[in-house]
C-alpha cells in the first residue's frame, strides 16, 4: 500500500496539526476552502426495500442520514438552491454529496443520470457517493471512474464496525468480506474509499474496537468517518433503549475511544468527521451528541494535553498489551 508520505510529514505534531481534518486536506489540495452540497437522490436501500429486508440498520432513521435534505426537490434544484443560498457564498468550490439511504442502488444508467444532475455549475469539482459495500460492482466503479479527472470522486462506505458478531446484531446484512471487496475494486478503478464506523454500538468492547482500526489499517482507504452511536425515534435501537436493551455511551467514553483510533490509525489516512449529526426533532439519546463543538474541541484539547497524534501507535495497533483505550 502507498502512503502519500509527503502529505502525512506535513501533518505532524511540530506544526501542530494532531490529525488530518478534511477541510484543511481540501484547503491544501485545492488551494481554498471546499464544501459539500448534501443532496438527497431519491434513492432506497436493500436493506430496507425488501431485497435483504425491511427494518434496515438498527439505528437509520426513516430518511437514511441526511434529515435537513428536501427529498420533494430535484437533484439540480438541490444544487441550484443551495448555490443560492448564504451556504453558496461561503465557498467557490463544492462536492455534490449523495447522502441519503444507498447512493448507489440503481441501474448504471440512472445512477447516470442522477450524477449528471448534480454537476450542473462550475463551482462543483468533486462528486461524493455514501453508499453500502454489497450495492458496488464493477459497472458501476466504471461509471464513477468516468467523472474523473474532471471532478474528484470519492465513495464513503458504511463498515461500522469489523466485529461481525456486532455487524449481525446492527443487522448491516453485509460482512467484512464484501467490505474488502469493495474497496479493493474502487481502489482498482482509483476512486477513493472513506470508509464509516460507529462507536458505541451494542455489545461492543475494546477489542471491537482495535479490531475495528486494524481491519481498516490493512485496507487502501483515502479517509475515515466516525461518529457515536445515537439514538433516534422510530429505529430499532430506539425500542432497545427505551427496553433498557441499550445503554447509550458517555462523552467521555466516546473521546477516550475516538483519541485511541486516531492515535492507532494509519497516518494518512484523512479524518473526514469525528461527530455525527443527529437530527435535533428526533434524537432521544444522548443529548451531548448536539453539542458538536464538545466533541470536536474535546478531542483537540485531550490530543494537546496528553501530547497524542494520529498514527502515534499506528505500529502497535495489533498489540493488545502496549496501549489501552
Ligand atoms: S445501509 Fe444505510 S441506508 Fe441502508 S439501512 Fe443501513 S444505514 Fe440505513
Amino acid at each position: 500500500m502507498i502512503i502519500e508520505l509527503n502529505y502525512f510529514l506535513c501533518y505532524n505534531p511540530s506544526i501542530m496539526r494532531r490529525y488530518i481534518k478534511l477541510n484543511e486536506y481540501l484547503k491544501d489540495k485545492f488551494g481554498e476552502r471546499v464544501l459539500k452540497i448534501g443532496i438527497d437522490g431519491g434513492f432506497t436501500c436493500p436493506n430496507r426495500d425488501g431485497t435483504l429486508d425491511t427494518g434496515g440498520c438498527i439505528f437509520c432513521s426513516e430518511r437514511g442520514s441526511g434529515e435537513h435534505l428536501k427529498n420533494t426537490e430535484s437533484i439540480s434544484m438541490q444544487v441550484k438552491n443551495h448555490l443560492l443560498s448564504y451556504r453558496g457564498k461561503r465557498a467557490n468550490k463544492f462536492i455534490a454529496y449523495f447522502q441519503n439511504y444507498t447512493n448507489t442502488y440503481d441501474t448504471v444508467e440512472n445512477l447516470k443520470q442522477k450524477y449528471d444532475a448534480a454537476l450542473i455549475d462550475d463551482k462543483i469539482i468533486g462528486l461524493a457517493i455514501a453508499t453500502r459495500p454489497d450495492c458496488i460492482n464493477e459497472d458501476i466503479a466504471k461509471l464513477l471512474n468516468s467523472y474523473m479527472p474532471k471532478y474528484s470522486v470519492w465513495v464513503e462506505l458504511g463498515l461500522q464496525t469489523a466485529n461481525e458478531e456486532i455487524g449481525k446484531i446492527i443487522h448491516r446484512k453485509y460482512t467484512n468480506n464484501q467490505f474488502q471487496k469493495a474497496v479493493l475494486l474502487l481502489n482498482q478503478y482509483n476512486i477513493d474509499v472513506i470508509a464509516h464506523i460507529i462507536v458505541g454500538l451494542p455489545n461492543e468492547d475494546e477489542k471491537s474496537i482495535q479490531d475495528t482500526v486494524l481491519f481498516l489499517n490493512s485496507l487502501p482507504i483515502k479517509g475515515l468517518k466516525v461518529h457515536s452511536c445515537y439514538v433516534v425515534k422510530n429505529t430499532k435501537l430506539a425500542q432497545m433503549y427505551e427496553n433498557g436493551e441499550y445503554t447509550p455511551i458517555t462523552l467521555d467514553y466516546y473521546l477516550n475511544t475516538l483519541s485511541y483510533i486516531i492515535t492507532h490509525l494509519r497516518p494518512d489516512i484523512v479524518l473526514h468527521r469525528i461527530s455525527g449529526d443527529a437530527p435535533k426533532d428526533f434524537l432521544l439519546a444522548p443529548d451531548w451528541n448536539l453539542h458538536k463543538k464538545w466533541i470536536i474541541n474535546g478531542i483537540d484539547k485531550k490530543l494537546e494535553s496528553e501530547n497524542l497524534w494520529q498514527g502515534m501507535y499506528y505500529e502497535k495497533a495489533g498489540d493488545n498489551n502496549a496501549t489501552k483505550i
